[in-house]
């Protein structure tokens, strides 16, 4: 039997539960044999800094339930004690929630961090137990700054102890992770892709390096890179469920990995996911039990759950839990929501990322005006809240088309009453998105630590000229 730790570091701006991923890697040690626990100095920098949580939930289930003040103020701190320049970098919006920088520059806020919080992320490690194993968990480019404080820490508290690195970030700056081992030396290994078997296998061998799986990628094997097993079946574990915010208790699940649609030119999800792999809708059954028990609302962390299981869910839900999804626009959907409001769904996200004609096109996102407006009257009227993801400034995109668009929506989202939101961003180049292999545009600037790029488009006219 081994023992592992698994870390979340700030800064990801949510407060109402745990998070799916050391919740499933937890599930899977515990039924190998292993002993496993989470560390969520997440949630713990969040109530330091003084937050006032544990109200009334905001009008929404699932990532969009947050107290928003309040974390811009924690994001604020956060930033600030970084001691970096949050100005734009070219098209990255954000480069301190990117890691947009050098190595160097990253290193010294990990430095800073050290100085300011390191005895207390040494005195938080050390009331665990001492582990063999400590999973960091990076989902941002955000955490990556603590992350590098954490790894230190853990190797001045416990020397012997594994450090290794996984999560949404790591598999998507796979590119670099070979010259981000040679940069952070006290980081042991990077997991890409979910990783409950490799984690298990790891446990199960972490007397003999040797003979640890091949996807912990590591110094001593320069580096190959070879994706981890997942297993969507494995029931995540969530023990300290009473750190998170009381009045918005959000339990995760995740019943299919990779999207159904999969086509979105900006999008990373299939890349980093993996191909499209749902499970059996009864296995849902044993999560709304224990959510149930707990109080909590159900979230699905799917990127896309199509019409068709969104139904399958809501028959085997039946109105025990409240409940939030993902979904894709499509004709079929407006008469489904009665029945998904009656069975307990509060809140729909769809992304509709653009009305432009000419942006849909390009993203491979066609969706028509007349299906959204009847979902958003549907929902309204089954009493379930539509949470609209819009996006601006595709390649190519006319700016004033564009907040044309943005107005639209919002007005209709307006005249519904419906009680969703829309949540507007600015399109930013991810290495792994397709849309960064295309003509249009030429990368003009990538960082070790950062997923996003920056670009710029190649005019059309160049364009023609260079393909002829
Ligand atoms: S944007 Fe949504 S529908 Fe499109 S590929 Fe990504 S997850 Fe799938």
């Amino acid at each position: 039997m081994s023992r592992a730790l698994l870390v979340v570091p700030p800064l990801v701006k949510y407060t109402a539960g745990p998070l799916l991923g050391p919740a499933m890697l937890v599930g899977a040690a515990r039924d190998a044999g292993h002993q496993a626990e989470v560390l969520d100095l997440n949630i713990a920098f969040i109530r330091a800094s003084g937050v006032p949580l544990d109200g009334a939930r905001s009008a929404v289930t699932g990532d969009h339930d947050k107290p928003r003040e309040a974390l811009r103020r924690v994001d604020a701190l956060f930033r600030r004690q970084l001691g970096l320049s949050g100005e734009a970098s070219g098209r990255v919006a954000d480069p301190i929630g990117s890691a947009a920088f050098s190595l160097e520059l990253v290193q010294q806020s990990a430095e800073r961090v050290l100085e300011s919080f390191g005895a207390s992320i040494c005195e938080a490690l050390a009331k665990q137990a001492e582990p063999e194993v400590v999973g960091l968990s990076v989902l941002f480019g955000g955490q990556v700054y603590w992350a590098l404080a954490i790894t230190q820490a853990v190797k001045e508290v416990w020397p012997r102890a594994v450090v290794v690195w996984g999560g949404a970030h790591v598999t998507a700056i796979q590119a670099c992770l070979s010259e981000l081992l040679r940069a952070a030396p006290s980081i042991d290994g990077f997991v890409v892709g979910h990783a409950e078997r490799t984690f298990v296998e790891l446990l199960d061998r972490l007397a003999d390096p040797a003979r640890w799986p091949a996807s912990v990628m590591r110094r001593e094997r320069q580096g190959a890179l070879v994706r981890a097993e997942g297993d969507a079946t494995v029931m995540p574990l969530f023990d300290a469920v009473a750190l998170y915010d009381r009045g918005r208790l959000t339990l995760p699940v995740q019943m299919s990995r990779g999207c159904s649609y999969g086509r979105c030119s900006f999008c990373t999800y299939p890349a980093i996911e993996g191909r499209y792999d749902p499970v059996s809708a009864h296995l849902l059954q044993r999560h709304v039990v224990q959510a149930r028990a707990l109080g909590a609302a159900l979230s699905f962390k799917d990127s896309l759950v199509d019409g068709q299981r969104l139904t399958d869910f809501a028959a085997v839900i039946n109105r025990r839990v409240r409940w939030s999804a993902c979904t894709k626009l499509a004709p079929s959907l407006s008469w489904r929501l009665r029945e998904l409001g009656e069975r307990g769904c509060d809140t729909l996200e769809v992304g509709l990322e653009t009305i432009v004609g000419s942006s849909q096109l390009s993203i491979d996102k066609r969706q028509s005006w007349q299906v959204f407006e009847r979902a958003l009257e549907a929902s309204t009227s089954a009493g379930i809240a539509l949470i609209v993801n819009y996006m601006t400034g595709f390649v190519n995109e006319d700016s004033v088309e564009a907040r044309a668009g943005v107005e639209r929506v919002a007005h209709a989202l307006r005249q519904s009453g419906n009680r969703g939101r829309l949540e507007v961003n600015e399109f930013q180049l991810e290495r792994l998105a397709p849309e960064a292999g295309r003509s249009h545009l030429r990368i003009t600037r990538t960082w070790p630590w950062a997923s996003v790029c920056d670009w710029e488009p190649i005019e059309r006219r160049r364009l023609h000229a260079l393909v002829g």
